[in-house]
């Protein structure tokens, strides 16, 4: 809470009274085996196009689709993971718009009543998780010199997520860390890849900027936005863009706008100053879904533990730095390898922390793929220290036993000659020696 008033303050000295709106729309695409409402496989990045179609998908006139039961529990559990509430009755809508990759005309997507509602990442509130399905791919080429748009249908009917967040940003950077906690929940879940480089994960942002407390009664919607850099990076251009187009005046217009890295800017996709009219109405051919407040139960249950259920138990448990734990934590192998090694280790009088930095700094979770392997590492390494302690303790006694004269002189408080003593210590070790080691237990050996 008083974090993000900070962040409010901070953001409102940025912008000189005004305070950016930024509200969220997130789409991820499942990792189930087979699509939303037919048998085609959904893993379909990087395949022969139009290999993986059927009727159903190509959107072919009587074809009749059958819902994938996985795709709901995926989507119930994301939910779930949120705290959102499910609703026991939900439906699948058509949503009709006309475009070359959507050859039925409409999409099969989710109107008034999603699979969940609410929920809450901090203090973000989640205002909707629903079910659709994702459409055709177009790729646009040069062919025979000529300009052409191909379209792939493998895409066509793979279950898409899509989650909508309430305008409760007001920092680009929180933006960030909170499609980075969505993505680090989906893959904890095992739902989806949720790679932005593979457009498993796509992202929209709906930003606004205001005067006052309340929100306003326009947004610009940021899309096609392939990197969690490029949206920070989109966002505060756009609102440097409103904020200067309210100054001198201008009212800011209703659109969609596109990033374009390399100028540095936003640009006007498409206006749309009037709300689009889809025609929703309910799938006829979908019948409607029940969720029973046992299935819900079990789902909850059946939950894995979570990056932040995981990032407190770093933190408070194994008393791991908090930056440190966000390496660890954004790979559950790497969660899994470090309470395997931390186990491991307290048998050995081996701290947590000493095992998260060889794992943070010397990446030794990679030489080490097994614990075990790299616990044995850290055994031999203070073996070595040891043995290497051993051998400039004996040598610092030597020298201190066969030069009484030095060693009365440093007694009497001429601490010059420890200088003198430290280039004995170093021959007797043939030069071998750690003179910072050799200069402490010197010490320790003359004051004794
Ligand atoms: P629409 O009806 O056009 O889809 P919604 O009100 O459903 O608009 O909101 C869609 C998305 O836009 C949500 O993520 C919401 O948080 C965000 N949003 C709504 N109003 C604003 C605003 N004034 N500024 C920024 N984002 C907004
Ligand atoms: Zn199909
Ligand atoms: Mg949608």
């Amino acid at each position: 809470m008083k974090k993000s008033n900070q962040l409010r303050k901070n953001n409102q000295l940025r912008y000189k009274n005004f305070t950016a709106v930024i509200g969220l729309e997130v789409h991820i695409e499942l990792s189930t085996k087979s699509k939303m409402f037919c048998g085609c496989s959904a893993d379909h990045f990087g395949r022969l196009p139009n290999t993986q179609v059927c009727p159903v998908c190509l959107g072919l006139p009587g074809a009749l689709p059958y819902v994938n039961k996985e795709a709901l529990l995926s989507t119930l559990k994301l939910g779930l993971a949120f705290g959102a509430q499910v609703n026991n009755f939900s439906k699948f809508d058509r949503k009709h718009y006309f475009y070359p990759d959507l050859p039925k005309g409409y999409q099969i997507s989710q109107y008034d009543i999603p699979l969940s509602q609410g929920g809450k990442i901090g203090e973000i509130r989640i205002r909707r998780i629903h079910l659709e399905e994702d459409t055709a791919k177009l790729v646009h080429q040069t062919l025979d010199g000529k300009k052409v748009s191909l379209i792939d249908f493998n895409r066509s009917g793979v279950p898409l997520v899509e989650l909508v967040t309430e305008p409760d940003f007001n920092d680009p950077k929180d933006v960030v860390g909170f499609v980075k906690e969505v993505q680090l929940i989906a893959r904890y879940l095992g739902i989806s890849s949720a790679d932005m480089e593979k457009g498993s994960m796509r992202l929209e942002a709906n930003v606004s900027v205001a005067k006052d407390a309340k929100v306003p009664d326009y947004k610009v919607e940021l899309k096609n936005i392939n990197s969690f850099k490029f949206l920070e990076k989109a966002i505060v251009l756009e609102i440097a863009r409103q904020i200067k187009l309210i100054t001198s005046g201008e009212a800011v217009v209703q659109e969609t706008r596109g990033y374009d890295e390399a100028k540095g800017t936003t640009f006007s996709q498409r206006t749309k100053e009037e709300a689009q009219d889809y025609r929703y109405f309910p799938e006829p051919d979908i019948p409607p879904l029940r969720f029973s407040d046992e299935l819900v139960k079990e789902i909850s249950r059946s939950l894995p533990e979570l990056p932040d259920q995981v990032r407190k138990h770093l933190i408070s448990e194994y008393g791991v730095r908090a930056d440190y734990s966000e390496i660890i934590l954004a790979d559950r192998k790497r969660v899994e390898f470090f309470e395997k090694a931390a186990g491991l280790g307290r048998e050995e009088n081996i701290s947590p922390t000493l095992i998260a930095e060889l794992m943070v700094n010397k990446n030794m979770d990679k030489d080490f793929p097994e614990a075990t392997g790299l616990i044995k590492r850290i055994l031999e390494l203070t073996r070595r220290q040891y043995a290497k302690a051993n051998a400039v303790e004996k040598a610092v006694k030597k020298v201190v036993r066969e030069n009484q004269k030095p060693v009365n002189d440093y007694g009497q408080g001429k601490v010059a000659v420890l200088g003198f003593l430290i280039g004995l210590v170093q021959k007797e070790l043939k030069g071998k020696g750690d003179s910072k080691m050799i200069k402490d237990l010197l010490v320790v050996e003359l004051e004794k």
